[in-house]
């Protein structure tokens, strides 16, 4: 069957539809070959019969991929038609590019068939619903497929063997440039370079993102930025948390080449998502690359800091912090749970006529109905951490202190001369703007004029950057003096007198406390794990014990115990109160021992009773002693008061144990039972 005569009357009724796509936008606009391609095959529609304004062209889709059928109007519209019946012809280049996904490659043919649908490529005239054809095209579209995959691969390919080799050229943060050679090199702009190092060396020193913008905000120092990913126009702006945040985390900045940071995929609707990949799954990772900034040491602590930030405010949940007030709790609003990570609140209780502070997290149990996420009792920590103040507090620590406080001002001309560069490049730049000006021809206003406000602009900002750069350094040189360097020793000694004292109020208390903590993180463990995190990032961490329960509290002691246990096999239990009371002890609710008391422990303690023990030493019951002198037990008292038998008091109750008698006393008591033989009366 030639390719003429697969169109028919029925065919010639309906429409011929044209599709046309280029995936890329840049294949529209340099690729215009194939678009005239695609266009010349409208004119064989028009020599197979169909008349020409009976052909409809599906642009839609320029510059979208055939990858998938998702977002891509035009072949939706091209399925629909087609499957309406509506189309005789469908036309396109290659037309297995239509879609190079084989369910959609698959599912066009599948309607085509049904439809009797013809399609028209540069190849050929093809009827799906005849065998042979489908066969090929299906081929076409796999291959199509296929072909797309190995092109993706080698593409991939070509980019990692070159991140394999560290030469991949991606785009660079600030500070970082390709030279002539396309190496990485360090920004020639030497006030790059030290705002760089300046920010590196703030988080150092303060421990955290948000103590570095406050830094760079407090000392008026700006930050560069290059736009165009990394390529643009060097300006300079506020630093902001997330620029520091992304400044730490770039291993380049540690002379790292890395590549496999993010992963992009697409979602069921065709959507782009790009994620983060944690570290251990980049893909390639090559130390000392290039040069850098920091040492990876360094930028690993760094990472470690800013993790443990992240836990200690739960994620990025900031805490809650608050004024100080009411209460005896002396930590209130400093707290931070060491399991979550969120802030604790305060409960109070009565215990022994006092409040008692606990610090619970519950907010996720208030949220969620959870069980609590973990209590502590509050008195043992703030006692705690009461003490470390008073210990850490001390003329010597504020001597340190004051020492450090010159060091950093002495850092401060570091600050000093990055503004100092600040008003150089103002200068230089109101310079350019001004030589630009003298040289244009005044006559040519409408230039002039443009240059003119770019001279003035640049003076205005000349001038801003000096006046920062004279307040800050008024600031900076309000150094401390000798006389208020001993107003402040003077304090340390009497603060912990203050700190003692009981007529200072709870809420000045916690004052002090907070300006001298900045958070404490609680853990319970086997004891209570207290990290205390002063002003200016020194950390504490202190071990308490948990305090003891109730019932703990309301426990004999064991020297007591142990007292009893040893003397129940000698004395009564009332000889054995009387003689602890005697040794001043005390029972666990705090009065005087009893009998009762004394025979109640040792039951509770499961300590042998004084009857096994003596038992158990080989005592005889009145019962069997009776027996053996064939007697009655309620006699046997009376030969111990005769002396004949050895008896051992039971108890209170004038209960005894016997000692066996030898043969010869037995022999004796029974003589002596014996009635004495009636004299005859003679
Ligand atoms: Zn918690």
């Amino acid at each position: 069957m030639n390719a003429e005569s697969k169109v028919t009357a029925e065919h010639l009724k309906r429409w011929a539809y044209l599709y046309i796509r280029q995936s890329t936008l840049r294949q529209v606009l340099e690729n215009t070959e194939s678009t005239q391609r695609q266009y010349a095959l409208r004119q064989r529609a028009v020599t197979m019969g169909w008349p020409e304004d009976r052909i409809v062209v599906i642009d839609h889709d320029q510059g979208q991929s055939g990858a998938s059928s998702v977002d891509r109007e035009g072949f939706q519209r091209l399925v629909a038609e087609v499957g309406l019946g509506k189309a005789g012809i469908v036309m396109g280049l290659e037309v297995s590019r239509l879609a190079r996904n084989c369910a959609d490659w698959h599912r066009l043919l599948e309607i085509c068939a049904l439809t009797h649908t013809l399609i028209l490529d540069e190849d050929g005239l093809y009827d799906p619903g005849h065998f042979n054809d489908r066969l090929l095209l299906g081929l076409k579209g796999t291959m199509s497929e296929a072909e797309l995959h190995v092109l993706k691969a080698r593409l991939l390919g070509g980019i990692i063997s070159k991140a394999q080799r560290a030469e991949l050229k991606l785009p660079l943060p600030v500070g970082l440039v390709y030279d002539h050679e396309q190496k990485v090199v360090l920004d020639p702009d030497q006030q790059v370079q030290n705002s760089l190092r300046h920010l590196f060396a703030t988080f150092a020193r303060s421990g955290s993102a948000w103590g570095t913008v406050r830094a760079f905000g407090r000392e008026g120092v700006k930050f560069p930025r290059r736009g165009q990913a990394g390529a643009g126009e060097l300006t300079w702006c506020e630093l902001t948390n997330a620029v520091v945040l992304a400044t730490l985390h770039n291993p380049r900045y540690a002379g790292v080449f890395c590549f496999g940071r993010s992963r992009t995929w697409r979602d069921a609707e065709g959507q782009r998502h790009c994620d983060r990949v944690p570290r251990y799954q980049w893909r390639f990772v090559q130390k000392d690359a290039h040069p850098g900034y920091l040492s990876w040491e360094q930028y690993e602590a760094n990472q470690a800091q800013l993790l443990s930030n992240q836990q200690a405010h739960g994620g990025g949940e900031r805490k809650a912090g608050g004024v100080a007030r009411e209460g005896p709790a002396l930590l209130q609003g400093l707290v931070l749970c060491g399991k979550c990570g969120r802030s604790m609140t305060l409960r109070y209780h009565q215990r022994a006529g006092r409040l008692t502070p606990d610090y619970v997290c519950a907010k996720t149990a208030i949220e969620k109905t959870e069980p609590v996420c973990q209590s502590i009792p509050g008195g043992g920590v703030d006692d705690a951490v009461g003490k470390l103040l008073v210990e850490s507090v001390t003329p010597l620590a504020l001597e340190v202190a004051l020492n450090v406080q010159q060091e950093l001002q002495a850092r401060l001309d570091e600050a000093d001369r990055l503004r100092q560069q600040h008003v150089q490049r103002a200068q230089y730049e109101a310079d350019q703007a001004r030589v630009r000006y003298m040289r244009v021809d005044p006559n040519n206003r409408l230039v002039a004029d443009t240059l003119e406000t770019q001279w003035n602009d640049k003076l205005r900002l000349l001038a801003q950057a000096k006046e920062e750069c004279e307040k800050q350094r008024r600031l900076d040189a309000q150094r401390l003096t000798d006389e208020q360097k001993a107003q402040i020793l003077a304090l340390a000694s009497d603060f912990p007198k203050m700190w003692k004292d009981p007529n200072t109020p709870d809420r000045d208390r916690k004052r002090m406390a907070r300006l001298l903590l900045e958070d404490v993180t609680l853990r319970r463990e086997r004891e209570v794990i207290v990290q205390v995190r002063f002003k200016g990032g020194a950390t504490r961490e202190l071990q308490l014990p948990l305090p003891k329960p109730v019932w703990a509290l309301r426990l004999t002691t064991s020297e007591v115990m142990a007292t009893i246990d040893q003397l129940l096999g000698e004395r009564t239990p009332s000889e054995i109160a009387n003689l602890l009371n005697q040794r001043q002890c005390r029972s666990a609710w705090g009065c005087a021992f009893t009998q009762r008391i004394v025979v109640r422990l040792a039951k509770n303690y499961n300590l042998p009773t004084r009857d096994t023990r003596l038992r158990a030493r080989g005592l005889l019951t009145p019962q069997e002693i009776a027996a053996l002198i064939d007697s009655k037990p309620g006699l046997v008292d009376y030969w111990r008061e005769q002396g004949l038998l050895n008896g051992v008091r039971r108890n209170e109750k004038n209960e005894y144990y016997y000692e066996r008698p030898s043969p010869e006393t037995v022999q004796q008591i029974i003589q002596r039972r014996q009635p004495l033989p009636v004299q005859p009366l003679s």
